[in-house]
């Protein structure tokens, strides 16, 4: 039995009084109290089950109230609590719903006994004020959005649609054509006048602009009779709803937003069916008055002798959405369409809402940065009407939906909705500690800022470079943060969804950029002149998010942008060239083979040495490969580049023997199958057919060589032969039960995103080189089959480096990175798939070096120092982990040569 909660049925009752449990509140507080006995508690108790017994069977306007004995056990917990340590404090002080304190008590809040300014979470039946808003700290939460208005006044609603509706006639059409009174007064007479003289009849509804709960709602069949000076909202009257036994009935959906910066929207996918009391007839003179026949309010309808109280879910004047589904679904309509048209409905209207819901909250909240953890969240109740052919129409927003819980349909169904709600805004106590900690950090930044401003006169040109590099760093850094807290929200949000469904953003790629189109259109017409900056900024919130490889690239190119030293003037005197990876070990010795391989020997038509033939052409030399490879891809390509006519007919570079024809025809189609498109020319001369299949056929001949070209790399181990890498893989394998946890936590924990990143850039790069070299282009990126490989790496990367690592784990059947490419649309052939999968397996081999370098240079520097805080990463040490593909060695040097020769 739950005490408090009979407490509030009791007061309600005003059966009786009891002033001492109404102070205590709950049984633990009254036991605190000296002055009662167990046995009087005891008493008390059974005194009090008793009433609310009494008060359950008492039957008020025909239907009895649901009351707390009723509510499922799990809701009431009659065990004593403890006082917690660090209380969630929740601020309930604004709310009469009895269900939203015994949800937030469930999920283990404590409501404050006062109005606390500092709750956690702040509920308020009623409007909230902006200042209000304005002085929540960023940990709190409260259940309104500034601007909201703007859609829930009835007025507000037809206005906003009628401007949007005269764009987009055809998204818009879900809203019942509306007159706002006075204002048009003249337009609905004149439009009534039309119908007339085209002898149609229609019917309209009034009702109060601000009005609620169907107050001053009445039906006219000639607009003529309206009153003109009120203030009122007509209606045309949709005079042919969807019935269920014959009765008209309304839908009560629930929305919930949990941020406006960006939007994000969630539908419940329960709500309440409520039916009017009277049997439906079309609008006519005879009945237009018939409240109980036309509205469907419960507050209406509760006065109707005929109002049902259900008894089950199939039955009564309320029932659930769940049961018209099954209702509709058994009567053979599509009921997943008509959803998919409420839930793009909802969106469309919120998109309306946005200009004026953006432009509040950035008022009220100034200084918080774009994509922040929003303070307000909002549960809107949409009330919907369907008609005969399921179509819905939205009659109205409800900022303040009822959670009254008169009817165990209402308990049932609200208290998992406001329990998915408030379980979704996932507030935990240490946000408070956190946002202390921001705080903190934020006056720290300011406090260290240099003083110097870029612009100040006596700033020099180096060091405004610096400055401004410094700030795009910094730029950077705190996007990359803000991607991830929104991935982490993302996966929190996928976890705790419950009975809720995000319909915004969607899933469906078309539905999206659809309602990125139309938010961007409905802001130009709110916002006319300020419309073009905030559609930009749409454009990259929603259609174009950044995802962390992207920041990562631009920090990564930031930080070789440093390196190079390229801010101190650049050009000339700057570092050319590499792109040695920062914060991996530097160069050392690394193998290399000395004699002058014909390069065309890795390519066209000339027989293949072996794998082990040439991993033993690979001798020491100095030199990172990494750094070596890059070499040969720059000079390469500035060498290719730099010659006249370098396209499809381009001859091949001198030091390159091209020596018959067919390597010629080749070169042209690997340019082609580069480019991925034709030249007029060739079209113009060339059957397309013939074309397509012939660059078919080379793209499979490239990847086949590829493939071989990835085969024969080796992941160098800094100061070891090739052999003795492959021995410590080996006994990393064969000692794996060990060494699982420990790379496990070096991959997954040890290693920031960064560094994980660069792991795979091993990798990454000296595939770039193989496909330089084997495609002879020096831009990989457009190709094909790098496309391909880059979706691999991302896969790789993603989900914190989990990809990766779920790699280790499935060696028998599919991996999971091969889903990546289950339902694309790309003909990825055998090879390119065997391509991936070595590239994977490289990746692993790095991962496994990567670790047991940084293991034994941890062991190294322990036993040489007493430090103990010695850098295990194996990413900032002093000898780079390197992979050998021998043929590129010789090609690097070569390259290297010319490159070197070139730039001095
Ligand atoms: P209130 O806020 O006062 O409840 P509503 O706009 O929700 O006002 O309307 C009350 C009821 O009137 C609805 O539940 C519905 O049954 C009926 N109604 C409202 N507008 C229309 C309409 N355009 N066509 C048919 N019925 C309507």
């Amino acid at each position: 039995m739950y005490l408090k909660g009979c407490n509030h049925m009791v007061l309600k009752s005003e059966h009786i009084t009891m002033p001492s449990i109404k102070q205590s509140g709950s049984l633990s507080s009254l036991a605190d109290r000296q002055d009662v006995s167990l046995s009087s508690l005891t008493s008390y108790a059974r005194k009090l089950d008793t009433v609310a017994g009494q008060a359950n069977r008492r039957v008020d306007n025909k239907h009895v109230e649901f009351t707390e004995s009723d509510r499922p056990k799990s809701a009431s917990s009659p065990k004593k609590k403890r006082k917690k340590k660090n209380p969630i404090i929740v601020n309930l002080s604004g709310t009469r719903y009895e269900v939203i304190r015994q949800m937030a008590e469930k999920l283990g809040f404590t409501p404050s006994k006062d109005d606390d300014p500092n709750g956690y979470l702040i509920w308020n039946d009623s409007f909230v004020s902006a200042e209000r808003i304005n002085e929540l700290k960023p940990f709190q939460r409260i259940n309104h959005f500034p601007g909201m208005g703007e859609i829930t006044r009835k007025d507000c609603l037809a206005r906003n649609m009628l401007k949007v509706s005269k764009e987009f006639p055809e998204e818009y059409g879900f809203i019942p054509k509306s007159w706002i009174l006075p204002s048009d007064y003249s337009q609905l007479v004149n439009y009534s006048k039309d119908l007339k003289s085209k002898k149609k009849s229609k019917t309209f509804i009034i009702k109060p602009s601000n009005g609620a709960q169907g107050h001053g709602i009445q039906l006219f069949k000639n607009a003529e009779k309206i009153p003109a000076t009120e203030h009122f909202i007509v209606q045309e009257y949709i005079e042919k709803p969807f019935l269920l036994d014959g009765y008209k009935f309304d839908l009560r959906i629930y929305v919930l937003i949990t941020s406006c910066d960006p939007l994000r929207v969630f539908l419940f996918n329960d709500g309440l069916v409520r039916m009017s009391t009277e049997k439906y007839q079309n609008p006519a003179e005879s009945n237009i008055n018939h409240m109980y026949m036309h509205l469907t309010n419960y507050s209406v309808n509760k006065h109707n002798e005929y109002y049902e109280k259900g008894e089950s879910v199939d039955s009564g004047s309320k029932r659930s959405i769940a049961f018209l589904n099954e209702y509709l679904r058994n009567k053979d309509r599509d009921v997943a369409l008509m959803w998919r048209n409420i839930s793009d409905m909802i969106v469309k209207t919120l998109l309306v809402s946005m200009p004026h819901l953006l432009h509040a909250y950035r008022m009220c909240r100034p200084c918080a940065p774009s994509g922040s953890d929003s303070v307000c969240f909002e549960v809107l109740g949409f009330d919907v009407l369907l008609d005969r052919n399921l179509k819905p129409w939205l009659l109205e927003i409800n900022r303040s939906p009822s959670f009254g819980t008169d009817e165990k349909i209402d308990w049932d169904i609200k208290s998992a909705l406001i329990e998915n709600t408030i379980k979704l805004l996932n507030i935990k106590v240490s946000d408070k500690r956190r946002n202390i900690n921001a705080q903190k950090q934020e006056a720290q930044k300011r406090l260290y800022r240099t003083g110097k401003r870029p612009d100040a006169p006596d700033v020099s040109e180096y060091e405004k470079r610096r400055i401004h590099f410094e700030k795009r760093k910094e730029e950077l850094k705190e996007l990359l943060a803000r991607i991830k807290k929104q991935s982490l929200r993302e996966d929190y949000d996928n976890r705790n969804m419950g009975k809720f469904r995000r319909i915004f953003p969607t899933e469906d790629k078309a539905r999206q950029e659809k309602y990125v189109r139309l938010m961007s259109s409905i802001f130009n017409i709110f916002m006319s002149g300020r419309a073009p900056a905030m559609q930009k900024e749409i454009q990259r919130i929603y259609k174009n998010p950044l995802r962390e490889e992207d920041v990562l690239d631009m920090l990564h190119e930031c930080e070789e942008y440093e390196k190079d030293g390229k801010y101190a003037g650049g050009g000339k005197g700057a570092a050319r060239g590499p792109k040695p990876l920062q914060s991996m070990p530097v160069c050392q010795p690394s193998p290399i083979d000395d004699s002058e391989e014909d390069d065309d020997e890795m390519t066209e038509g000339s027989p293949m040495s072996t794998p082990m033939t040439r991993r033993r052409s690979a001798k020491s030399r100095p030199g990172s490969m990494v750094r070596e490879q890059s070499e040969w891809s720059e000079g390469a390509s500035s060498t290719y580049n730099s010659r006249p006519n370098s396209g499809v007919r381009s001859r091949p570079p001198s030091n390159m023997s091209m020596s018959n024809q067919s390597n010629q025809r080749s070169r042209s189609l690997s340019r082609m199958v580069t480019s991925g498109k034709y030249t007029s020319l060739q079209r113009s001369t060339v059957d397309d057919g013939f074309l397509t299949s012939v660059v078919k056929e080379r793209e499979d001949e490239l990847s086949k060589k590829t493939l071989i070209a990835l085969n024969d790399m080796r992941i160098k181990f800094p100061g070891k032969s090739d052999e003795e890498a492959e021995m410590i893989l080996d006994k990393l394998h064969e000692s794996w039960k060990f060494h699982k946890p420990r790379i496990a936590s070096y991959w997954l924990v040890k290693l920031d995103s960064i560094k994980r990143r660069k792991v795979i850039d091993i990798v990454r790069s000296n595939v770039r080189a193989v496909l330089q070299r084997t495609w002879r282009v020096s831009d990989v990126d457009n190709l094909r089959i790098y496309r391909i490989f880059s979706r691999v790496f991302s896969r790789l990367l993603w989900s914190h480096g989990q990809g990766l690592w779920n790699c280790f784990s499935s060696s028998n059947g599919p991996a999971g990175w091969e889903t990546i490419f289950s339902k694309s649309t790309e003909n990825i052939s055998e090879s390119d798939m065997n391509c991936c999968r070595r590239i994977v397996q490289l990746c692993r081999d790095c991962l496994l070096i990567v670790y047991q370098f940084a293991a034994e240079a941890k062991n190294t520097s322990q036993s040489t120092t007493s430090h103990s805080d010695t850098e295990p990463s194996g990413l900032g040490r002093e000898k780079p982990i390197s992979l050998v593909p021998p043929n590129t060695q010789t090609m690097s040097q070569r390259y290297s040569k010319l490159y070197r020769g070139e730039a001095s």
